[in-house]
């Protein structure tokens, strides 16, 4: 093609729906503009006058001019194609292009012109940096949410280990020899320590509803036992009020079920907590009922109370976090108002629901739907991990509460290898144990529980996680290792930890415990994990 033929086609690139530049290739060398179509005129913002005679880095100068020279540069010498995106500074945001630049050689087989063609990118770009912002922004909030989860789990973790120490130790107190006054002083201690403990687990509950980390562990399990543990747990305090508990759970409600029996006895817990503590004379009821015709919610678990009840006004937002009943006359009530939010949002997790229903000055009915399988009906779910105690359920500031009544010397014998670095509560363990007749070994670091283990052997371990030089997880990891190795039976081992995050219990599990205790834990608890673990070995 001879260069003035092309030269005179250059209109034709107007009906071209894409930006087009012609280049010509001058005897030095240097490729110059000849032509712009109308798209391209549009995007460069250029007239004719502007460009023609001219290099890319003369039309644009500095670094965008450099660079389109440079490119256009590189075809040449090259003799092929290139494609390549760049950036104009329109006069009111940048444009992005997308450019393939074609060599056209004349009849002598020489180059004689550049031509490119650009497509308009700006949206897809624009797009692009939009998702790499948003995904940016989200990075960032996962790790702000990371950092919160961390600093809960800390925070959690100093607050109860010297909360063992004040729980456990006022318990024992309160079994020694005291006079009126002094058993006062130490009930007072113990329900202030309990109620402290019930606020910070209520706040890292919610915290961990709020992140949706609340995992289901459904196994089998008898709701009749459920209701009457709640029932016994909070029946001191009932009593103390001079209120009526009464547990109707009639012989045609089913008792087995598959579900999580300790999410489902923290509902309850919290129902029957606030109907005993809105009522100051009469009864609180525990009611279970079952409708095998009700296809959605056949399991009803009703909390009735005869107390003080909720003014309709009221009714809507008593479910919501933070929220307390304005009550301008009564005294500050108790509590984070955080009790039903956890409750409410830890039935909808199990695909049920809790409403209220409340006539002012007679009382109030709360009543919990569920619709949990029996067994057989499906698999039982997420295994048989051990509960984690230390939530709201745990804890009772009932005074003499009843448990696992231990004959004295009920352990005795028993080597029990104690790995804790906290001297408060090695003294704690010791003192609980004190009567059991169990024989004690201690260890403060977990690499001593593991010389120990490997030197004397145990019946039973209880392992703290953090401790200095090696830490629970890593010393029963040795210490299982030490066991295949010699071909020893596996020794139970049972943490005792103030980590009492879900996670922290399956960490516990892979490692190879057998079971889980979270600070502060109470005597009872502690002799009976000992018990279980001792008779399964
Ligand atoms: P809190 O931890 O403060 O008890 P909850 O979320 O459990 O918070 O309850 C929120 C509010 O709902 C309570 O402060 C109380 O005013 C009202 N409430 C809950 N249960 C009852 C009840 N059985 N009788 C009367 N009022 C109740």
């Amino acid at each position: 093609m001879q260069q003035d033929e092309f030269s005179d086609h250059f209109g034709i690139l107007d009906a071209v729906e894409l930006a087009v530049i012609v280049l010509k290739v001058g005897d030095d060398g240097q490729p110059r503009y000849v032509a712009m179509n109308t798209k391209a005129r549009e995007a460069t913002e250029f007239e004719h006058s502007d460009y023609a005679g001219k290099t890319a880095l003369e039309l644009y100068g500095g670094t965008i001019g450099r660079r389109a020279l440079n490119h256009h540069l590189g075809v040449i010498s090259s003799g092929k194609e290139a494609t390549y995106d760049i950036v104009l500074p329109t006069e009111h945001k940048a444009k992005y292009l997308s450019t393939t630049l074609r060599p056209v050689f004349d009849s002598g087989g020489r180059l004689a012109y550049l031509v490119g063609s650009s497509a308009d990118i700006t949206s897809e770009r624009e797009r692009d940096e939009a998702l790499e912002l948003t995904r940016m922004a989200l990075d960032k909030a996962e790790e702000a949410s990371q950092a919160k989860e961390r600093f809960l789990a800390n925070m959690s973790h100093e607050i109860r280990t010297p909360m063992n120490g004040i729980i456990g130790m006022c318990e024992l107190l309160k079994e020694t020899d005291l006079d009126e006054q002094q058993q006062v002083f130490a009930d007072t201690i113990f329900n202030s320590a309990t109620a402290l403990l019930t606020v910070i687990n209520d706040v890292l509950d919610f915290s961990r509803i709020q992140a949706d980390k609340i995992a289901l562990h459904d196994a089998p399990f008898s709701l009749r036992d459920v209701v009457q543990d709640v029932g016994t747990l909070l029946w001191a305090r009932a009593a103390y009020k001079g209120i009526d508990l009464r547990i109707d759970y009639p012989e045609d409600v089913p008792h087995e079920f598959v579900g999580d029996a300790s999410k489902i006895r923290q509902i309850l817990m919290n129902l029957l907590g606030n109907a005993i503590k809105f009522t100051e004379a009469g009864h609180v009821t525990i009611r279970a009922a079952y409708d095998p015709g009700a296809a959605k919610l056949p399991l009803r678990i009703q909390v009735a109370d005869s107390g003080i009840g909720i003014e309709p006004s009221q009714m809507d937002w008593i479910f919501s976090a933070f929220e307390q009943v304005d009550r301008k006359t009564a005294r500050v009530i108790e509590g984070t108002g955080l009790g039903l939010a956890i409750t409410r949002a830890l039935a909808e997790r199990m695909g049920g629901t809790v409403t209220a229903a409340s006539v002012p000055g007679e009382g109030s009915v709360f009543t919990v739907g569920l619709n949990l399988p029996q067994p057989g009906e499906a698999g039982p779910g997420g295994g048989d991990t051990p509960e984690v105690l230390g939530s709201r359920q745990a804890v009772s500031t009932a005074p003499g509460l009843p448990g696992p009544e231990l004959p004295p010397e009920a352990l005795k014998g028993m080597r029990i290898l104690v790995a804790e670095d906290n001297r408060t509560n090695q003294l704690l363990v010791r003192k609980m144990l004190k009567s059991t007749g169990a024989d004690l070994r201690f260890a403060g670091t977990g690499q001593i529980a593991v010389e120990l283990f490997e030197s004397e052997g145990a019946d039973l371990i209880l392992m703290d996680l953090s401790m200095p030089v090696l830490g629970g997880l890593d010393a029963t990891r040795r210490i299982r290792t030490h066991e295949r190795e010699a071909g020893l039976p596996e020794c139970p081992i049972v943490a005792l930890t103030a980590n009492a995050q879900p996670s922290d219990v399956e960490a516990c599990l892979a490692a190879g415990m057998n079971d889980f205790l979270s600070k502060p834990f109470r005597k009872n608890e502690l002799l009976a994990r000992i018990l279980r673990q001792g008779k399964q070995a």
